[in-house]
């Protein structure tokens, strides 16, 4: 953190106009300071964050009334937090509100927002780290907003099933290009320091050093504010709206379909309604953000965002691990040392391919580059990235993570070694995918420190880790692990070391269903398409071509072998594929050709219920299977799991809460009927005889 930056946040949370009678010691404290400027500081208490509640705006209307009264010179809003100006509202008072009590409660929060833009003085936004949702939505009533090195700006409401509700869809398209505007709001994207300058969100991009010398531009009329040009105004014409509103919907409708998301949709027709006035478009904005809270997507995706807080709280110790080294930098092995290193560890990786240790740390320059890390940020990434062929980081290390090849003999042999050499204390944790811990706990010294640590493949994009035990795993080493995957911004879920964990153990079903369809000669398109209309992220053909065919076969060989349910017969056609050499995206040709980017769906492709019915149900039984056997502690814990890796359809709350939807004794019985036509694969697990759950 910037030294300047920190000196003000410590002035702020405790002197700011200390000495000239600061106002308030809840959430926002408010003083002038010596050159007239009045500070309105947020410092939410009681957490890391800012988010915006009812009791933070009435606080803020309280203050308002007296920076009305004082008259400063100007006015700034900033964050005394140093994780950023504010994160946005405050869910868990939205979850659960009626209409009408939504209705009441953002009317009355649109006045106080209102309030703020209606001072007479000039006022100034100033944004370190994120400003989001209602927390970007304050800011855009500021008249302007200086951005500190760093900043971000967006509104994600869509992916609560929402769209803004505290004046956004009415200020942005006002202050920037509006297709820009509604781009940002349509897909919930972040702009970044220089784009949110490009745009026009931010006025100024500084350091925080600057920043006294840049309230004092603002305050001399140095500080242009931009203009919105042609564009804008072409849009206060309602056939031009109506045409940009058609081509939107089109985009909206292959993305996030209606049905599916229907935020995006309503935002749409607000826009097109009334995006040259206002006044109307603030009510429609308040109606609609009330009517969608309602809707079962918004449910479902609020659902989902308590799960990842909850998985994230699973952690309820200090995990004591600042050194990590990694055994293999393939494909696993580099993803995994760059993320940690990301986050503030040392980490050696040692790798007998040299080849591969330089290409991860050409890997980890263009990570860095995607997360929008500073130059300096990913400097000090790589200092901590230490390529190391000789494995001496093992000895110092507090957490050891293999990521050697799947083969079994030379885990064995890679395990046993590392497991003398690693210091007392330290964890060995393994990073396999379709192995039993259990197969290898005699050639580790220290049973009860091994455990699993199974990330996903890009780890810098699947936010999920399963946290594995076997038999002997201390209840402290899996809590340090848990407390590490949080530490190191992954989401963790505590499984047992049964064939598959659980997030292998329930696709596997899935993308077998796929390809044994394709043996029966449903074109893979139409498999693809069934599967996405039903809201996965992907099909599951692309889905198997993209994890690798091989890849699939070990773990499908491997749960075949182990389960003792009945998964459907390895398709023959999968094996064909792997001795071909057709390996899926990584050799250019799989079920798909890739030479030409991803594959796309046949949006024409008719689909039936049952064979969306044969691809869903196992997977659903499976994470049944999976809490009935304690493979993982809860359904809630299930249904992150798969929502997290897999991106199993969030808006249905997850496969567990889909099936409670749909009715456990209706999912019972359509397995059973899918057993009979197509063999014990489907035979339901007891899970859903409410009468057998304890
Ligand atoms: P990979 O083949 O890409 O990488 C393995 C690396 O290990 C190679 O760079 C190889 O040179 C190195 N290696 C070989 N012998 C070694 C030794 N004695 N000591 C240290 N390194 C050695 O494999 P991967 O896909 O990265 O998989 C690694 C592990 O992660 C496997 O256990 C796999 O099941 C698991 N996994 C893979 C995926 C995936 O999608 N690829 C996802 C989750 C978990």
């Amino acid at each position: 953190m910037d030294g300047t930056l920190r000196n003000f946040l410590k002035e702020s949370a405790l002197e700011l106009g200390a000495a000239r009678g600061a106002l308030g010691d809840g959430h926002w404290r408010y003083g002038v300071d010596d050159d007239g400027i009045g500070w309105l500081v947020l410092n939410c208490e009681g957490s890391s964050a800012n988010t915006i509640s009812d009791p933070v705006l009435r606080e803020l209307d309280a203050h308002l009334q007296t920076v009305e009264a004082d008259t400063p010179r100007a006015l700034v809003v900033r964050s005394a937090k140093p994780s950023g100006f504010a994160m946005g509202a405050d869910i868990d008072t939205l979850a659960d509100m009626d209409a009408a009590a939504a209705e009441q409660l953002l009317t009355e929060a649109h006045r106080i927002i209102d309030r703020l833009e209606g001072l007479s003085c000039p006022t100034i936004a100033v944004v370190h780290g994120a400003a989001l949702g209602a927390g970007f939505e304050l800011a855009l009533a500021c008249d302007y907003r200086i951005a500190i090195d760093g900043a971000s700006f967006g509104l994600p409401e869509v992916r609560l099933g929402l769209h803004p509700g505290l004046g956004g869809t009415v200020r942005l398209p006002e202050l920037i290009e509006p297709t820009s505007a509604m781009q940002m709001m349509l897909t919930g994207s972040t702009a970044h320091t220089a784009k949110a300058r490009a745009l026009g969100i931010a006025d100024l991009t500084i350091e925080e050093r600057h920043l006294h010398a840049a309230i004092q531009g603002v305050l001399d009329g140095k500080v242009e504010k931009g203009s919105r040009g042609l564009m804008a105004r072409a849009f206060a014409l309602s056939s031009a709206r109506a045409l940009a509103a058609a081509r939107m919907r089109q985009t909206a409708q292959s993305k996030a379909p209606q049905d599916h998301y229907p935020a995006p949709h309503a935002l749409i027709a607000n826009w097109e309604k009334h995006g040259d006035d206002p006044e109307a478009m603030r009510k429609a904005e308040i109606a609609s953000f009330a009517e969608l809270l309602q809707s079962q997507t918004s449910r479902n995706l609020i659902r989902a965002f308590f799960l990842r807080r909850k998985l994230k709280q699973s952690a309820t110790r200090d995990h004591g691990i600042t050194d990590v080294h990694v055994i293999g930098a393939g494909v696993m092995g580099a993803e995994i040392a760059i993320w940690i290193a990301m986050q503030g560890k040392r980490v050696t990786v040692s790798d007998p391919d040299d080849d591969a240790l330089g290409a991860m740390i050409r890997q980890a320059t263009k990570i860095c580059d995607g997360a929008h890390k500073t130059a300096l940020e990913t400097r000090d990434t790589l200092d901590r990235l230490m390529p190391d062929p000789q494995g001496h980081g093992i000895a110092r290390a507090d957490l050891v993570i293999e990521a050697g090849p799947e083969k079994p003999e030379l885990k064995a042999s890679i395990l046993a070694d590392i497991g003398k050499r690693m210091k007392t204390g330290a964890i060995l944790a393994s990073n396999t995918s379709s192995l039993r811990l259990a197969d290898f706990i005699e050639n580790v010294p220290a049973k009860t420190r091994f455990a699993g640590l199974h990330f996903f493949n890009p780890v810098s994009k699947v936010p999920l880790v399963e946290v594995v035990s076997q038999e002997k795993t201390g209840k402290e080493t899996r809590e340090r692990l848990l407390a590490f995957c949080t530490a190191i911004d992954r989401l963790p879920v505590a499984v047992t070391d049964a064939p598959g964990f659980l997030v292998n153990r329930a696709l596997m079903p899935y993308l077998l269903e796929a390809l044994l369809l394709i043996d029966e000669g449903i074109p893979k398109e139409r498999i693809d398409k069934a599967a996405l209309n039903f809201g996965m992220p992907m099909g599951p053909v692309t889905l198997a071509d993209q994890v690798g065919l091989d890849i699939c076969l070990d773990v499908a060989e491997s749960l075949a072998k182990s389960l003792k349910t009945p998964i459907a017969a390895i398709p023959s056609l999968l094996r064909d594929k792997v001795e071909a050499g057709n390996l899926g995206r990584k050799s250019g040709r799989g079920f798909y050709s890739w030479e030409n980017g991803t594959p796309q769906p046949d949006s024409n492709a008719t689909i039936d219920e049952t064979m969306t019915d044969r691809l869903i149900l196992p997977m659903l039984n499976a994470c049944a299977e999976c809490v009935r056997t304690q493979v993982v502690g809860s359904a809630d814990e299930a249904d992150a799991a798969m929502i997290f890796a897999t991106g199993f359809a969030p808006f249905r709350g997850g496969p567990l809460h889909y099936g409670r939807t749909r009715g456990h004794q209706i999912v019972h019985q359509r397995l059973q009927e899918l057993e009979k036509a197509h063999g014990p694969r489907f035979k339901p697990d007891p899970y859903w005889r409410d009468d057998l759950q304890a």
